[in-house]
């Protein structure tokens, strides 16, 4: 092919562009948590050539991912530099991808498409507060997110996204209709327990209840439903966590010794009940002083990722011991909403992220594990038999 005129001869004639070369191009672009090449994983969309005109759009499985900007550039260059392209449009896009049940035990709810469980094995290391935080993060990296108060012990959740005056409501069905705060949609189990209600319930009831209150909510559709664990590792936690589909549970820790083996406890319980563990958090980790900003290990430090490493889960992260954060809690303005430019905001929006994507990463390791591996998109809604 002639490519280069001469003064008086045709003008320069471009080599055509074709699909093939794009897509080849684009393979040089990997996902960092899936690890293969976003062509293999079926992210893109709606390539259009025309002449040298390129574009695509980079359909990611979550819009909490913090590398967006980095893949979007990836791609363009990649492509940017293919003989006879001479401009690339790229268009970046999320679809959060339907977790499935591998054992297909629990019924999926309409519309939800991953169930997240927070966890603890003892009460007071902060939970609910990185329940709060996680699912308003979640919701302000554009995600579509409900949050589930399912602490029959202290439903706490209420207060601190700022709806503890709040009653449910109920549809002309009888279905119950979820309020919404901080861009994210919320029922608890205390609007219906009262607050005042005494707590005799046993395991099974609080997994009956919790299952109803999960399926006869309005959800619409969500990308990630949080739901906020009572406290511990016994017979109502494991009877919620088999009653109702979850897609992975995080472990809430602080650093001191005690806590760390009642996360471990926290692990077992997941496992028994065959919930993929996305990873544990360390809450507490440090104390960063407002005036100096040295850090003091108040319970000593390091040890939720010590323990993440011999359990062999992935760490999350450490949210420091900070007065704003208690003060969100108390306020019902959750600090990544209250100060979302704050290093304390930041670990909760880096936090938000990692998990999404390891919710993205339990969902395709299902997958493999049932069906060898298939590209994601066509995991998008009920798995077809
Ligand atoms: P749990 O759900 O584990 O019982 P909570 O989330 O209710 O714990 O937290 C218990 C108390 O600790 C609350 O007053 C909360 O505001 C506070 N708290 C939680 N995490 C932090 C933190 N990182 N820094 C400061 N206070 C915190």
């Amino acid at each position: 092919m002639k490519l280069f005129g001469n003064k008086n001869g045709p003008a320069p004639e471009a080599p055509a562009v074709t699909e093939n070369a794009v897509l080849n191009a684009l393979r040089g672009v990997i996902d960092p948590d899936l690890h293969r090449d976003i062509v293999e994983l079926g992210f893109i969309k709606d390539l259009n050539i025309h002449e040298g005109t390129v574009g695509f759009t980079v359909e990611l499985t979550t819009p909490a991912c913090p590398v967006k900007e980095k893949l979007k550039s990836q791609a363009h260059d990649l492509v940017a530099v293919i003989p006879g392209v001479t401009q690339v449009d790229v268009h970046m896009t999320a679809q959060v991808r339907q977790s499935m049940d591998p054992w297909s035990q629990r019924a999926p709810v309409p519309g939800v498409r991953n169930i997240v469980a927070v966890a603890s094995g003892k009460g007071g290391v902060g939970k609910s507060t990185v329940a709060v935080n996680l699912a308003v993060a979640l919701a302000r990296q554009g995600a579509r997110v409900g949050l589930m108060d399912a602490d029959i012990y202290g439903p706490s959740i209420p207060m601190m996204m700022g709806a503890q005056d709040a009653h449910v409501m109920g549809d002309a069905e009888g279905h119950i209709m979820p309020l919404e705060a901080h861009g994210v949609k919320m029922v608890s189990i205390g609007f219906i327990l009262g607050e005042n209600a005494p707590v005799v319930w046993r395991g099974p009831m609080v997994g009956k209840a919790v299952t109803q209150l999960v399926r006869e909510c309005v959800w619409g559709e969500l990308d990630y439903l949080i739901i906020d664990l009572p406290p511990g590792t016994g017979d109502a936690q494991l009877s919620l966590a088999q009653s109702v589909p979850v897609s992975g549970g995080v472990i809430v820790t602080t650093p001191q010794d005690i806590a760390l083996l009642d996360a471990t406890r926290g692990l077992s319980m997941f496992r028994e009940v065959k919930v993929p563990v996305l990873g544990i958090i360390e809450n507490m980790s440090y104390f960063a002083c407002p005036h100096c900003g040295e850090k003091t290990n108040i319970f000593s430090h390091g040890g939720g990722r010590e323990a993440a490493e011999r359990m062999k889960v992935p760490f999350l992260g450490e949210i420091p011991l900070d007065v704003d954060v208690r003060i969100g809690g108390d306020t019902g303005m959750p600090i990544v909403a209250a100060k979302p430019g704050s290093p304390q905001a930041v670990a909760f929006m880096e936090l938000a992220s990692k998990v999404a994507a390891a919710a993205s990463i339990a969902a395709m390791d299902l997958h493999v594990q049932s069906e060898g591996f298939i590209p994601l998109n066509t995991l998008v809604g009920p798995r077809a038999k």
